[in-house]
């Protein structure tokens, strides 16, 4: 028989996109989603604005929901988990668990958006001390304090005079086996480093870098007015260590382009944590049968041409679940993703009445 439904596993930026893109064109879609909200990581980690634009990411991502939630075409499932696919391309019995009980629906074609998760700086090699100093902090950590336009000492409640961002953690790491560069966090920083300016002009902010990878118009949007404009100092240099001193923290490593070693006391550090695949997308991997690459993210085995399509017909992936991904990444691939697995039923179907 088989099926014209498309199921959407994931209800973030990039899960939203795709069923939105399903649904746009007249086909129905099941999207799944394991917890009790739509908006994926930018809601659940209290991101404040997004790059480059600044806009506030909570009435984006609620936009994006309604343009679903509002659609006959559209079953949002929420709190609901897969945990098993049977079936064959064309006709993929999905076992769904959630609030409501367990339930099996054939859909026609999967699409796998179930994002990322930031680094555990615990897990770092080198000594930041996230876990033990409380103003060392992480860039969500931050973005929520931004959310709430109060960006304080967590040690003493009291505004930073100095802050630095130190990038590349848990990214281009061939320690920790994450050689790949998360893309996003360059930009973030720098976002994050302007509105700590705005907020706190009193606060000194420095970004400690390997390279400043800004990609596109992020160059012209955030990082040449991030110096320019609002004096965020960047640092070409290595950190290797976060040491207490007194009440301040004391920024230890090498300046590259100097050549020497520096110590540089802070009142704040942030941590700027890269992506890993999440639980969620190793999880979905495994009960659907898709190949991951050596990091975890699923692998689009097709090659640069067709960055959406799985080892197994009929299934295909988007957003952070393939790879570190901004939001504008995540909705191309998200909307390519959904045209796929449209085109994918219908052939089905038209095949199967002719
Ligand atoms: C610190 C930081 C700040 C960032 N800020 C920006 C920014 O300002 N601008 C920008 O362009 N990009 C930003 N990004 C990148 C942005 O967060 C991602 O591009 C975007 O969230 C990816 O969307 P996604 O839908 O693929 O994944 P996610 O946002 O991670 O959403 C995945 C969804 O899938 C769900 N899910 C997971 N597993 C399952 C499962 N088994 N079953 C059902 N559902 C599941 C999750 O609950 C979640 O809702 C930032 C990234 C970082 C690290
Ligand atoms: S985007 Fe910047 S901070 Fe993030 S991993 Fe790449 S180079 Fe490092």
């Amino acid at each position: 028989m088989g099926s014209e439904t498309v199921a959407v596993i994931g209800g973030g930026p990039g899960g939203l996109r795709a069923a939105h893109g399903i649904v746009d064109v007249g086909s129905k879609v099941v999207l799944i989603e394991k917890r009790e909200f739509l908006g994926g990581t930018p809601i659940a980690e209290n991101y404040a604005g997004l790059t480059p634009h600044g806009e506030a990411a909570e009435p984006q991502m609620q936009r994006m929901a309604e343009l679903v939630t509002s659609n006959p075409n559209a079953d949002v499932r929420l709190g609901t988990e897969v945990v098993s696919c049977e079936g064959e391309p064309g006709a993929y019995l999905l076992t769904l668990t959630g609030a409501d009980g367990t339930e099996t629906i054939e859909v026609g074609a999967i699409v796998l958006a179930t994002g990322f998760k930031h680094f555990d700086p615990g897990r770092e090699t080198q000594m930041y001390g996230y876990y033990e100093f409380p103003d060392v902090i992480a860039l969500p950590d931050l973005e929520a304090m931004l959310k709430e336009h109060s960006v304080v000492r967590p040690s003493n409640g009291e505004a930073p005079k100095s802050l630095c961002f130190i990038q590349c953690v848990g990214s281009r790491d061939r320690q920790i086996g994450n050689e790949y560069c998360s893309k996003v966090c360059c930009g973030v920083a720098s976002k994050e480093a302007i509105e700590v300016r705005e907020l706190l002009p009193d606060c000194k902010v420095y970004i400690f870098y390997i390279d400043m990878r800004m990609y596109g118009y992020w160059e012209s949007e955030i990082y040449w007015p991030a110096q320019e404009k609002h004096h965020v100092q960047y640092v070409k240099g290595m950190v290797t260590e976060v040491l207490p001193k007194g009440d301040k923290l004391i920024i230890r490593g090498e300046d590259t382009t100097m050549g020497r070693p520096m110590e540089i006391p802070m009142d704040m550090v942030v941590l700027s944590v890269g992506m890993e695949p999440s639980v969620g997308t190793r999880e979905m991997a495994r009960v659907l049968g898709v190949k991951q690459n050596r990091y975890g993210f699923i692998d689009a085995v097709a090659g640069p041409l067709d960055p959406v399509s799985t080892d197994r017909e009929g299934i295909y992936a988007c957003g952070a679940a393939l790879g570190p991904a901004d939001l504008e990444d995540t909705v191309s691939s998200a909307s390519n993703a959904a045209l796929r697995a449209v085109a994918f039923v219908r052939s089905r179907a038209a095949a199967a009445t002719a």
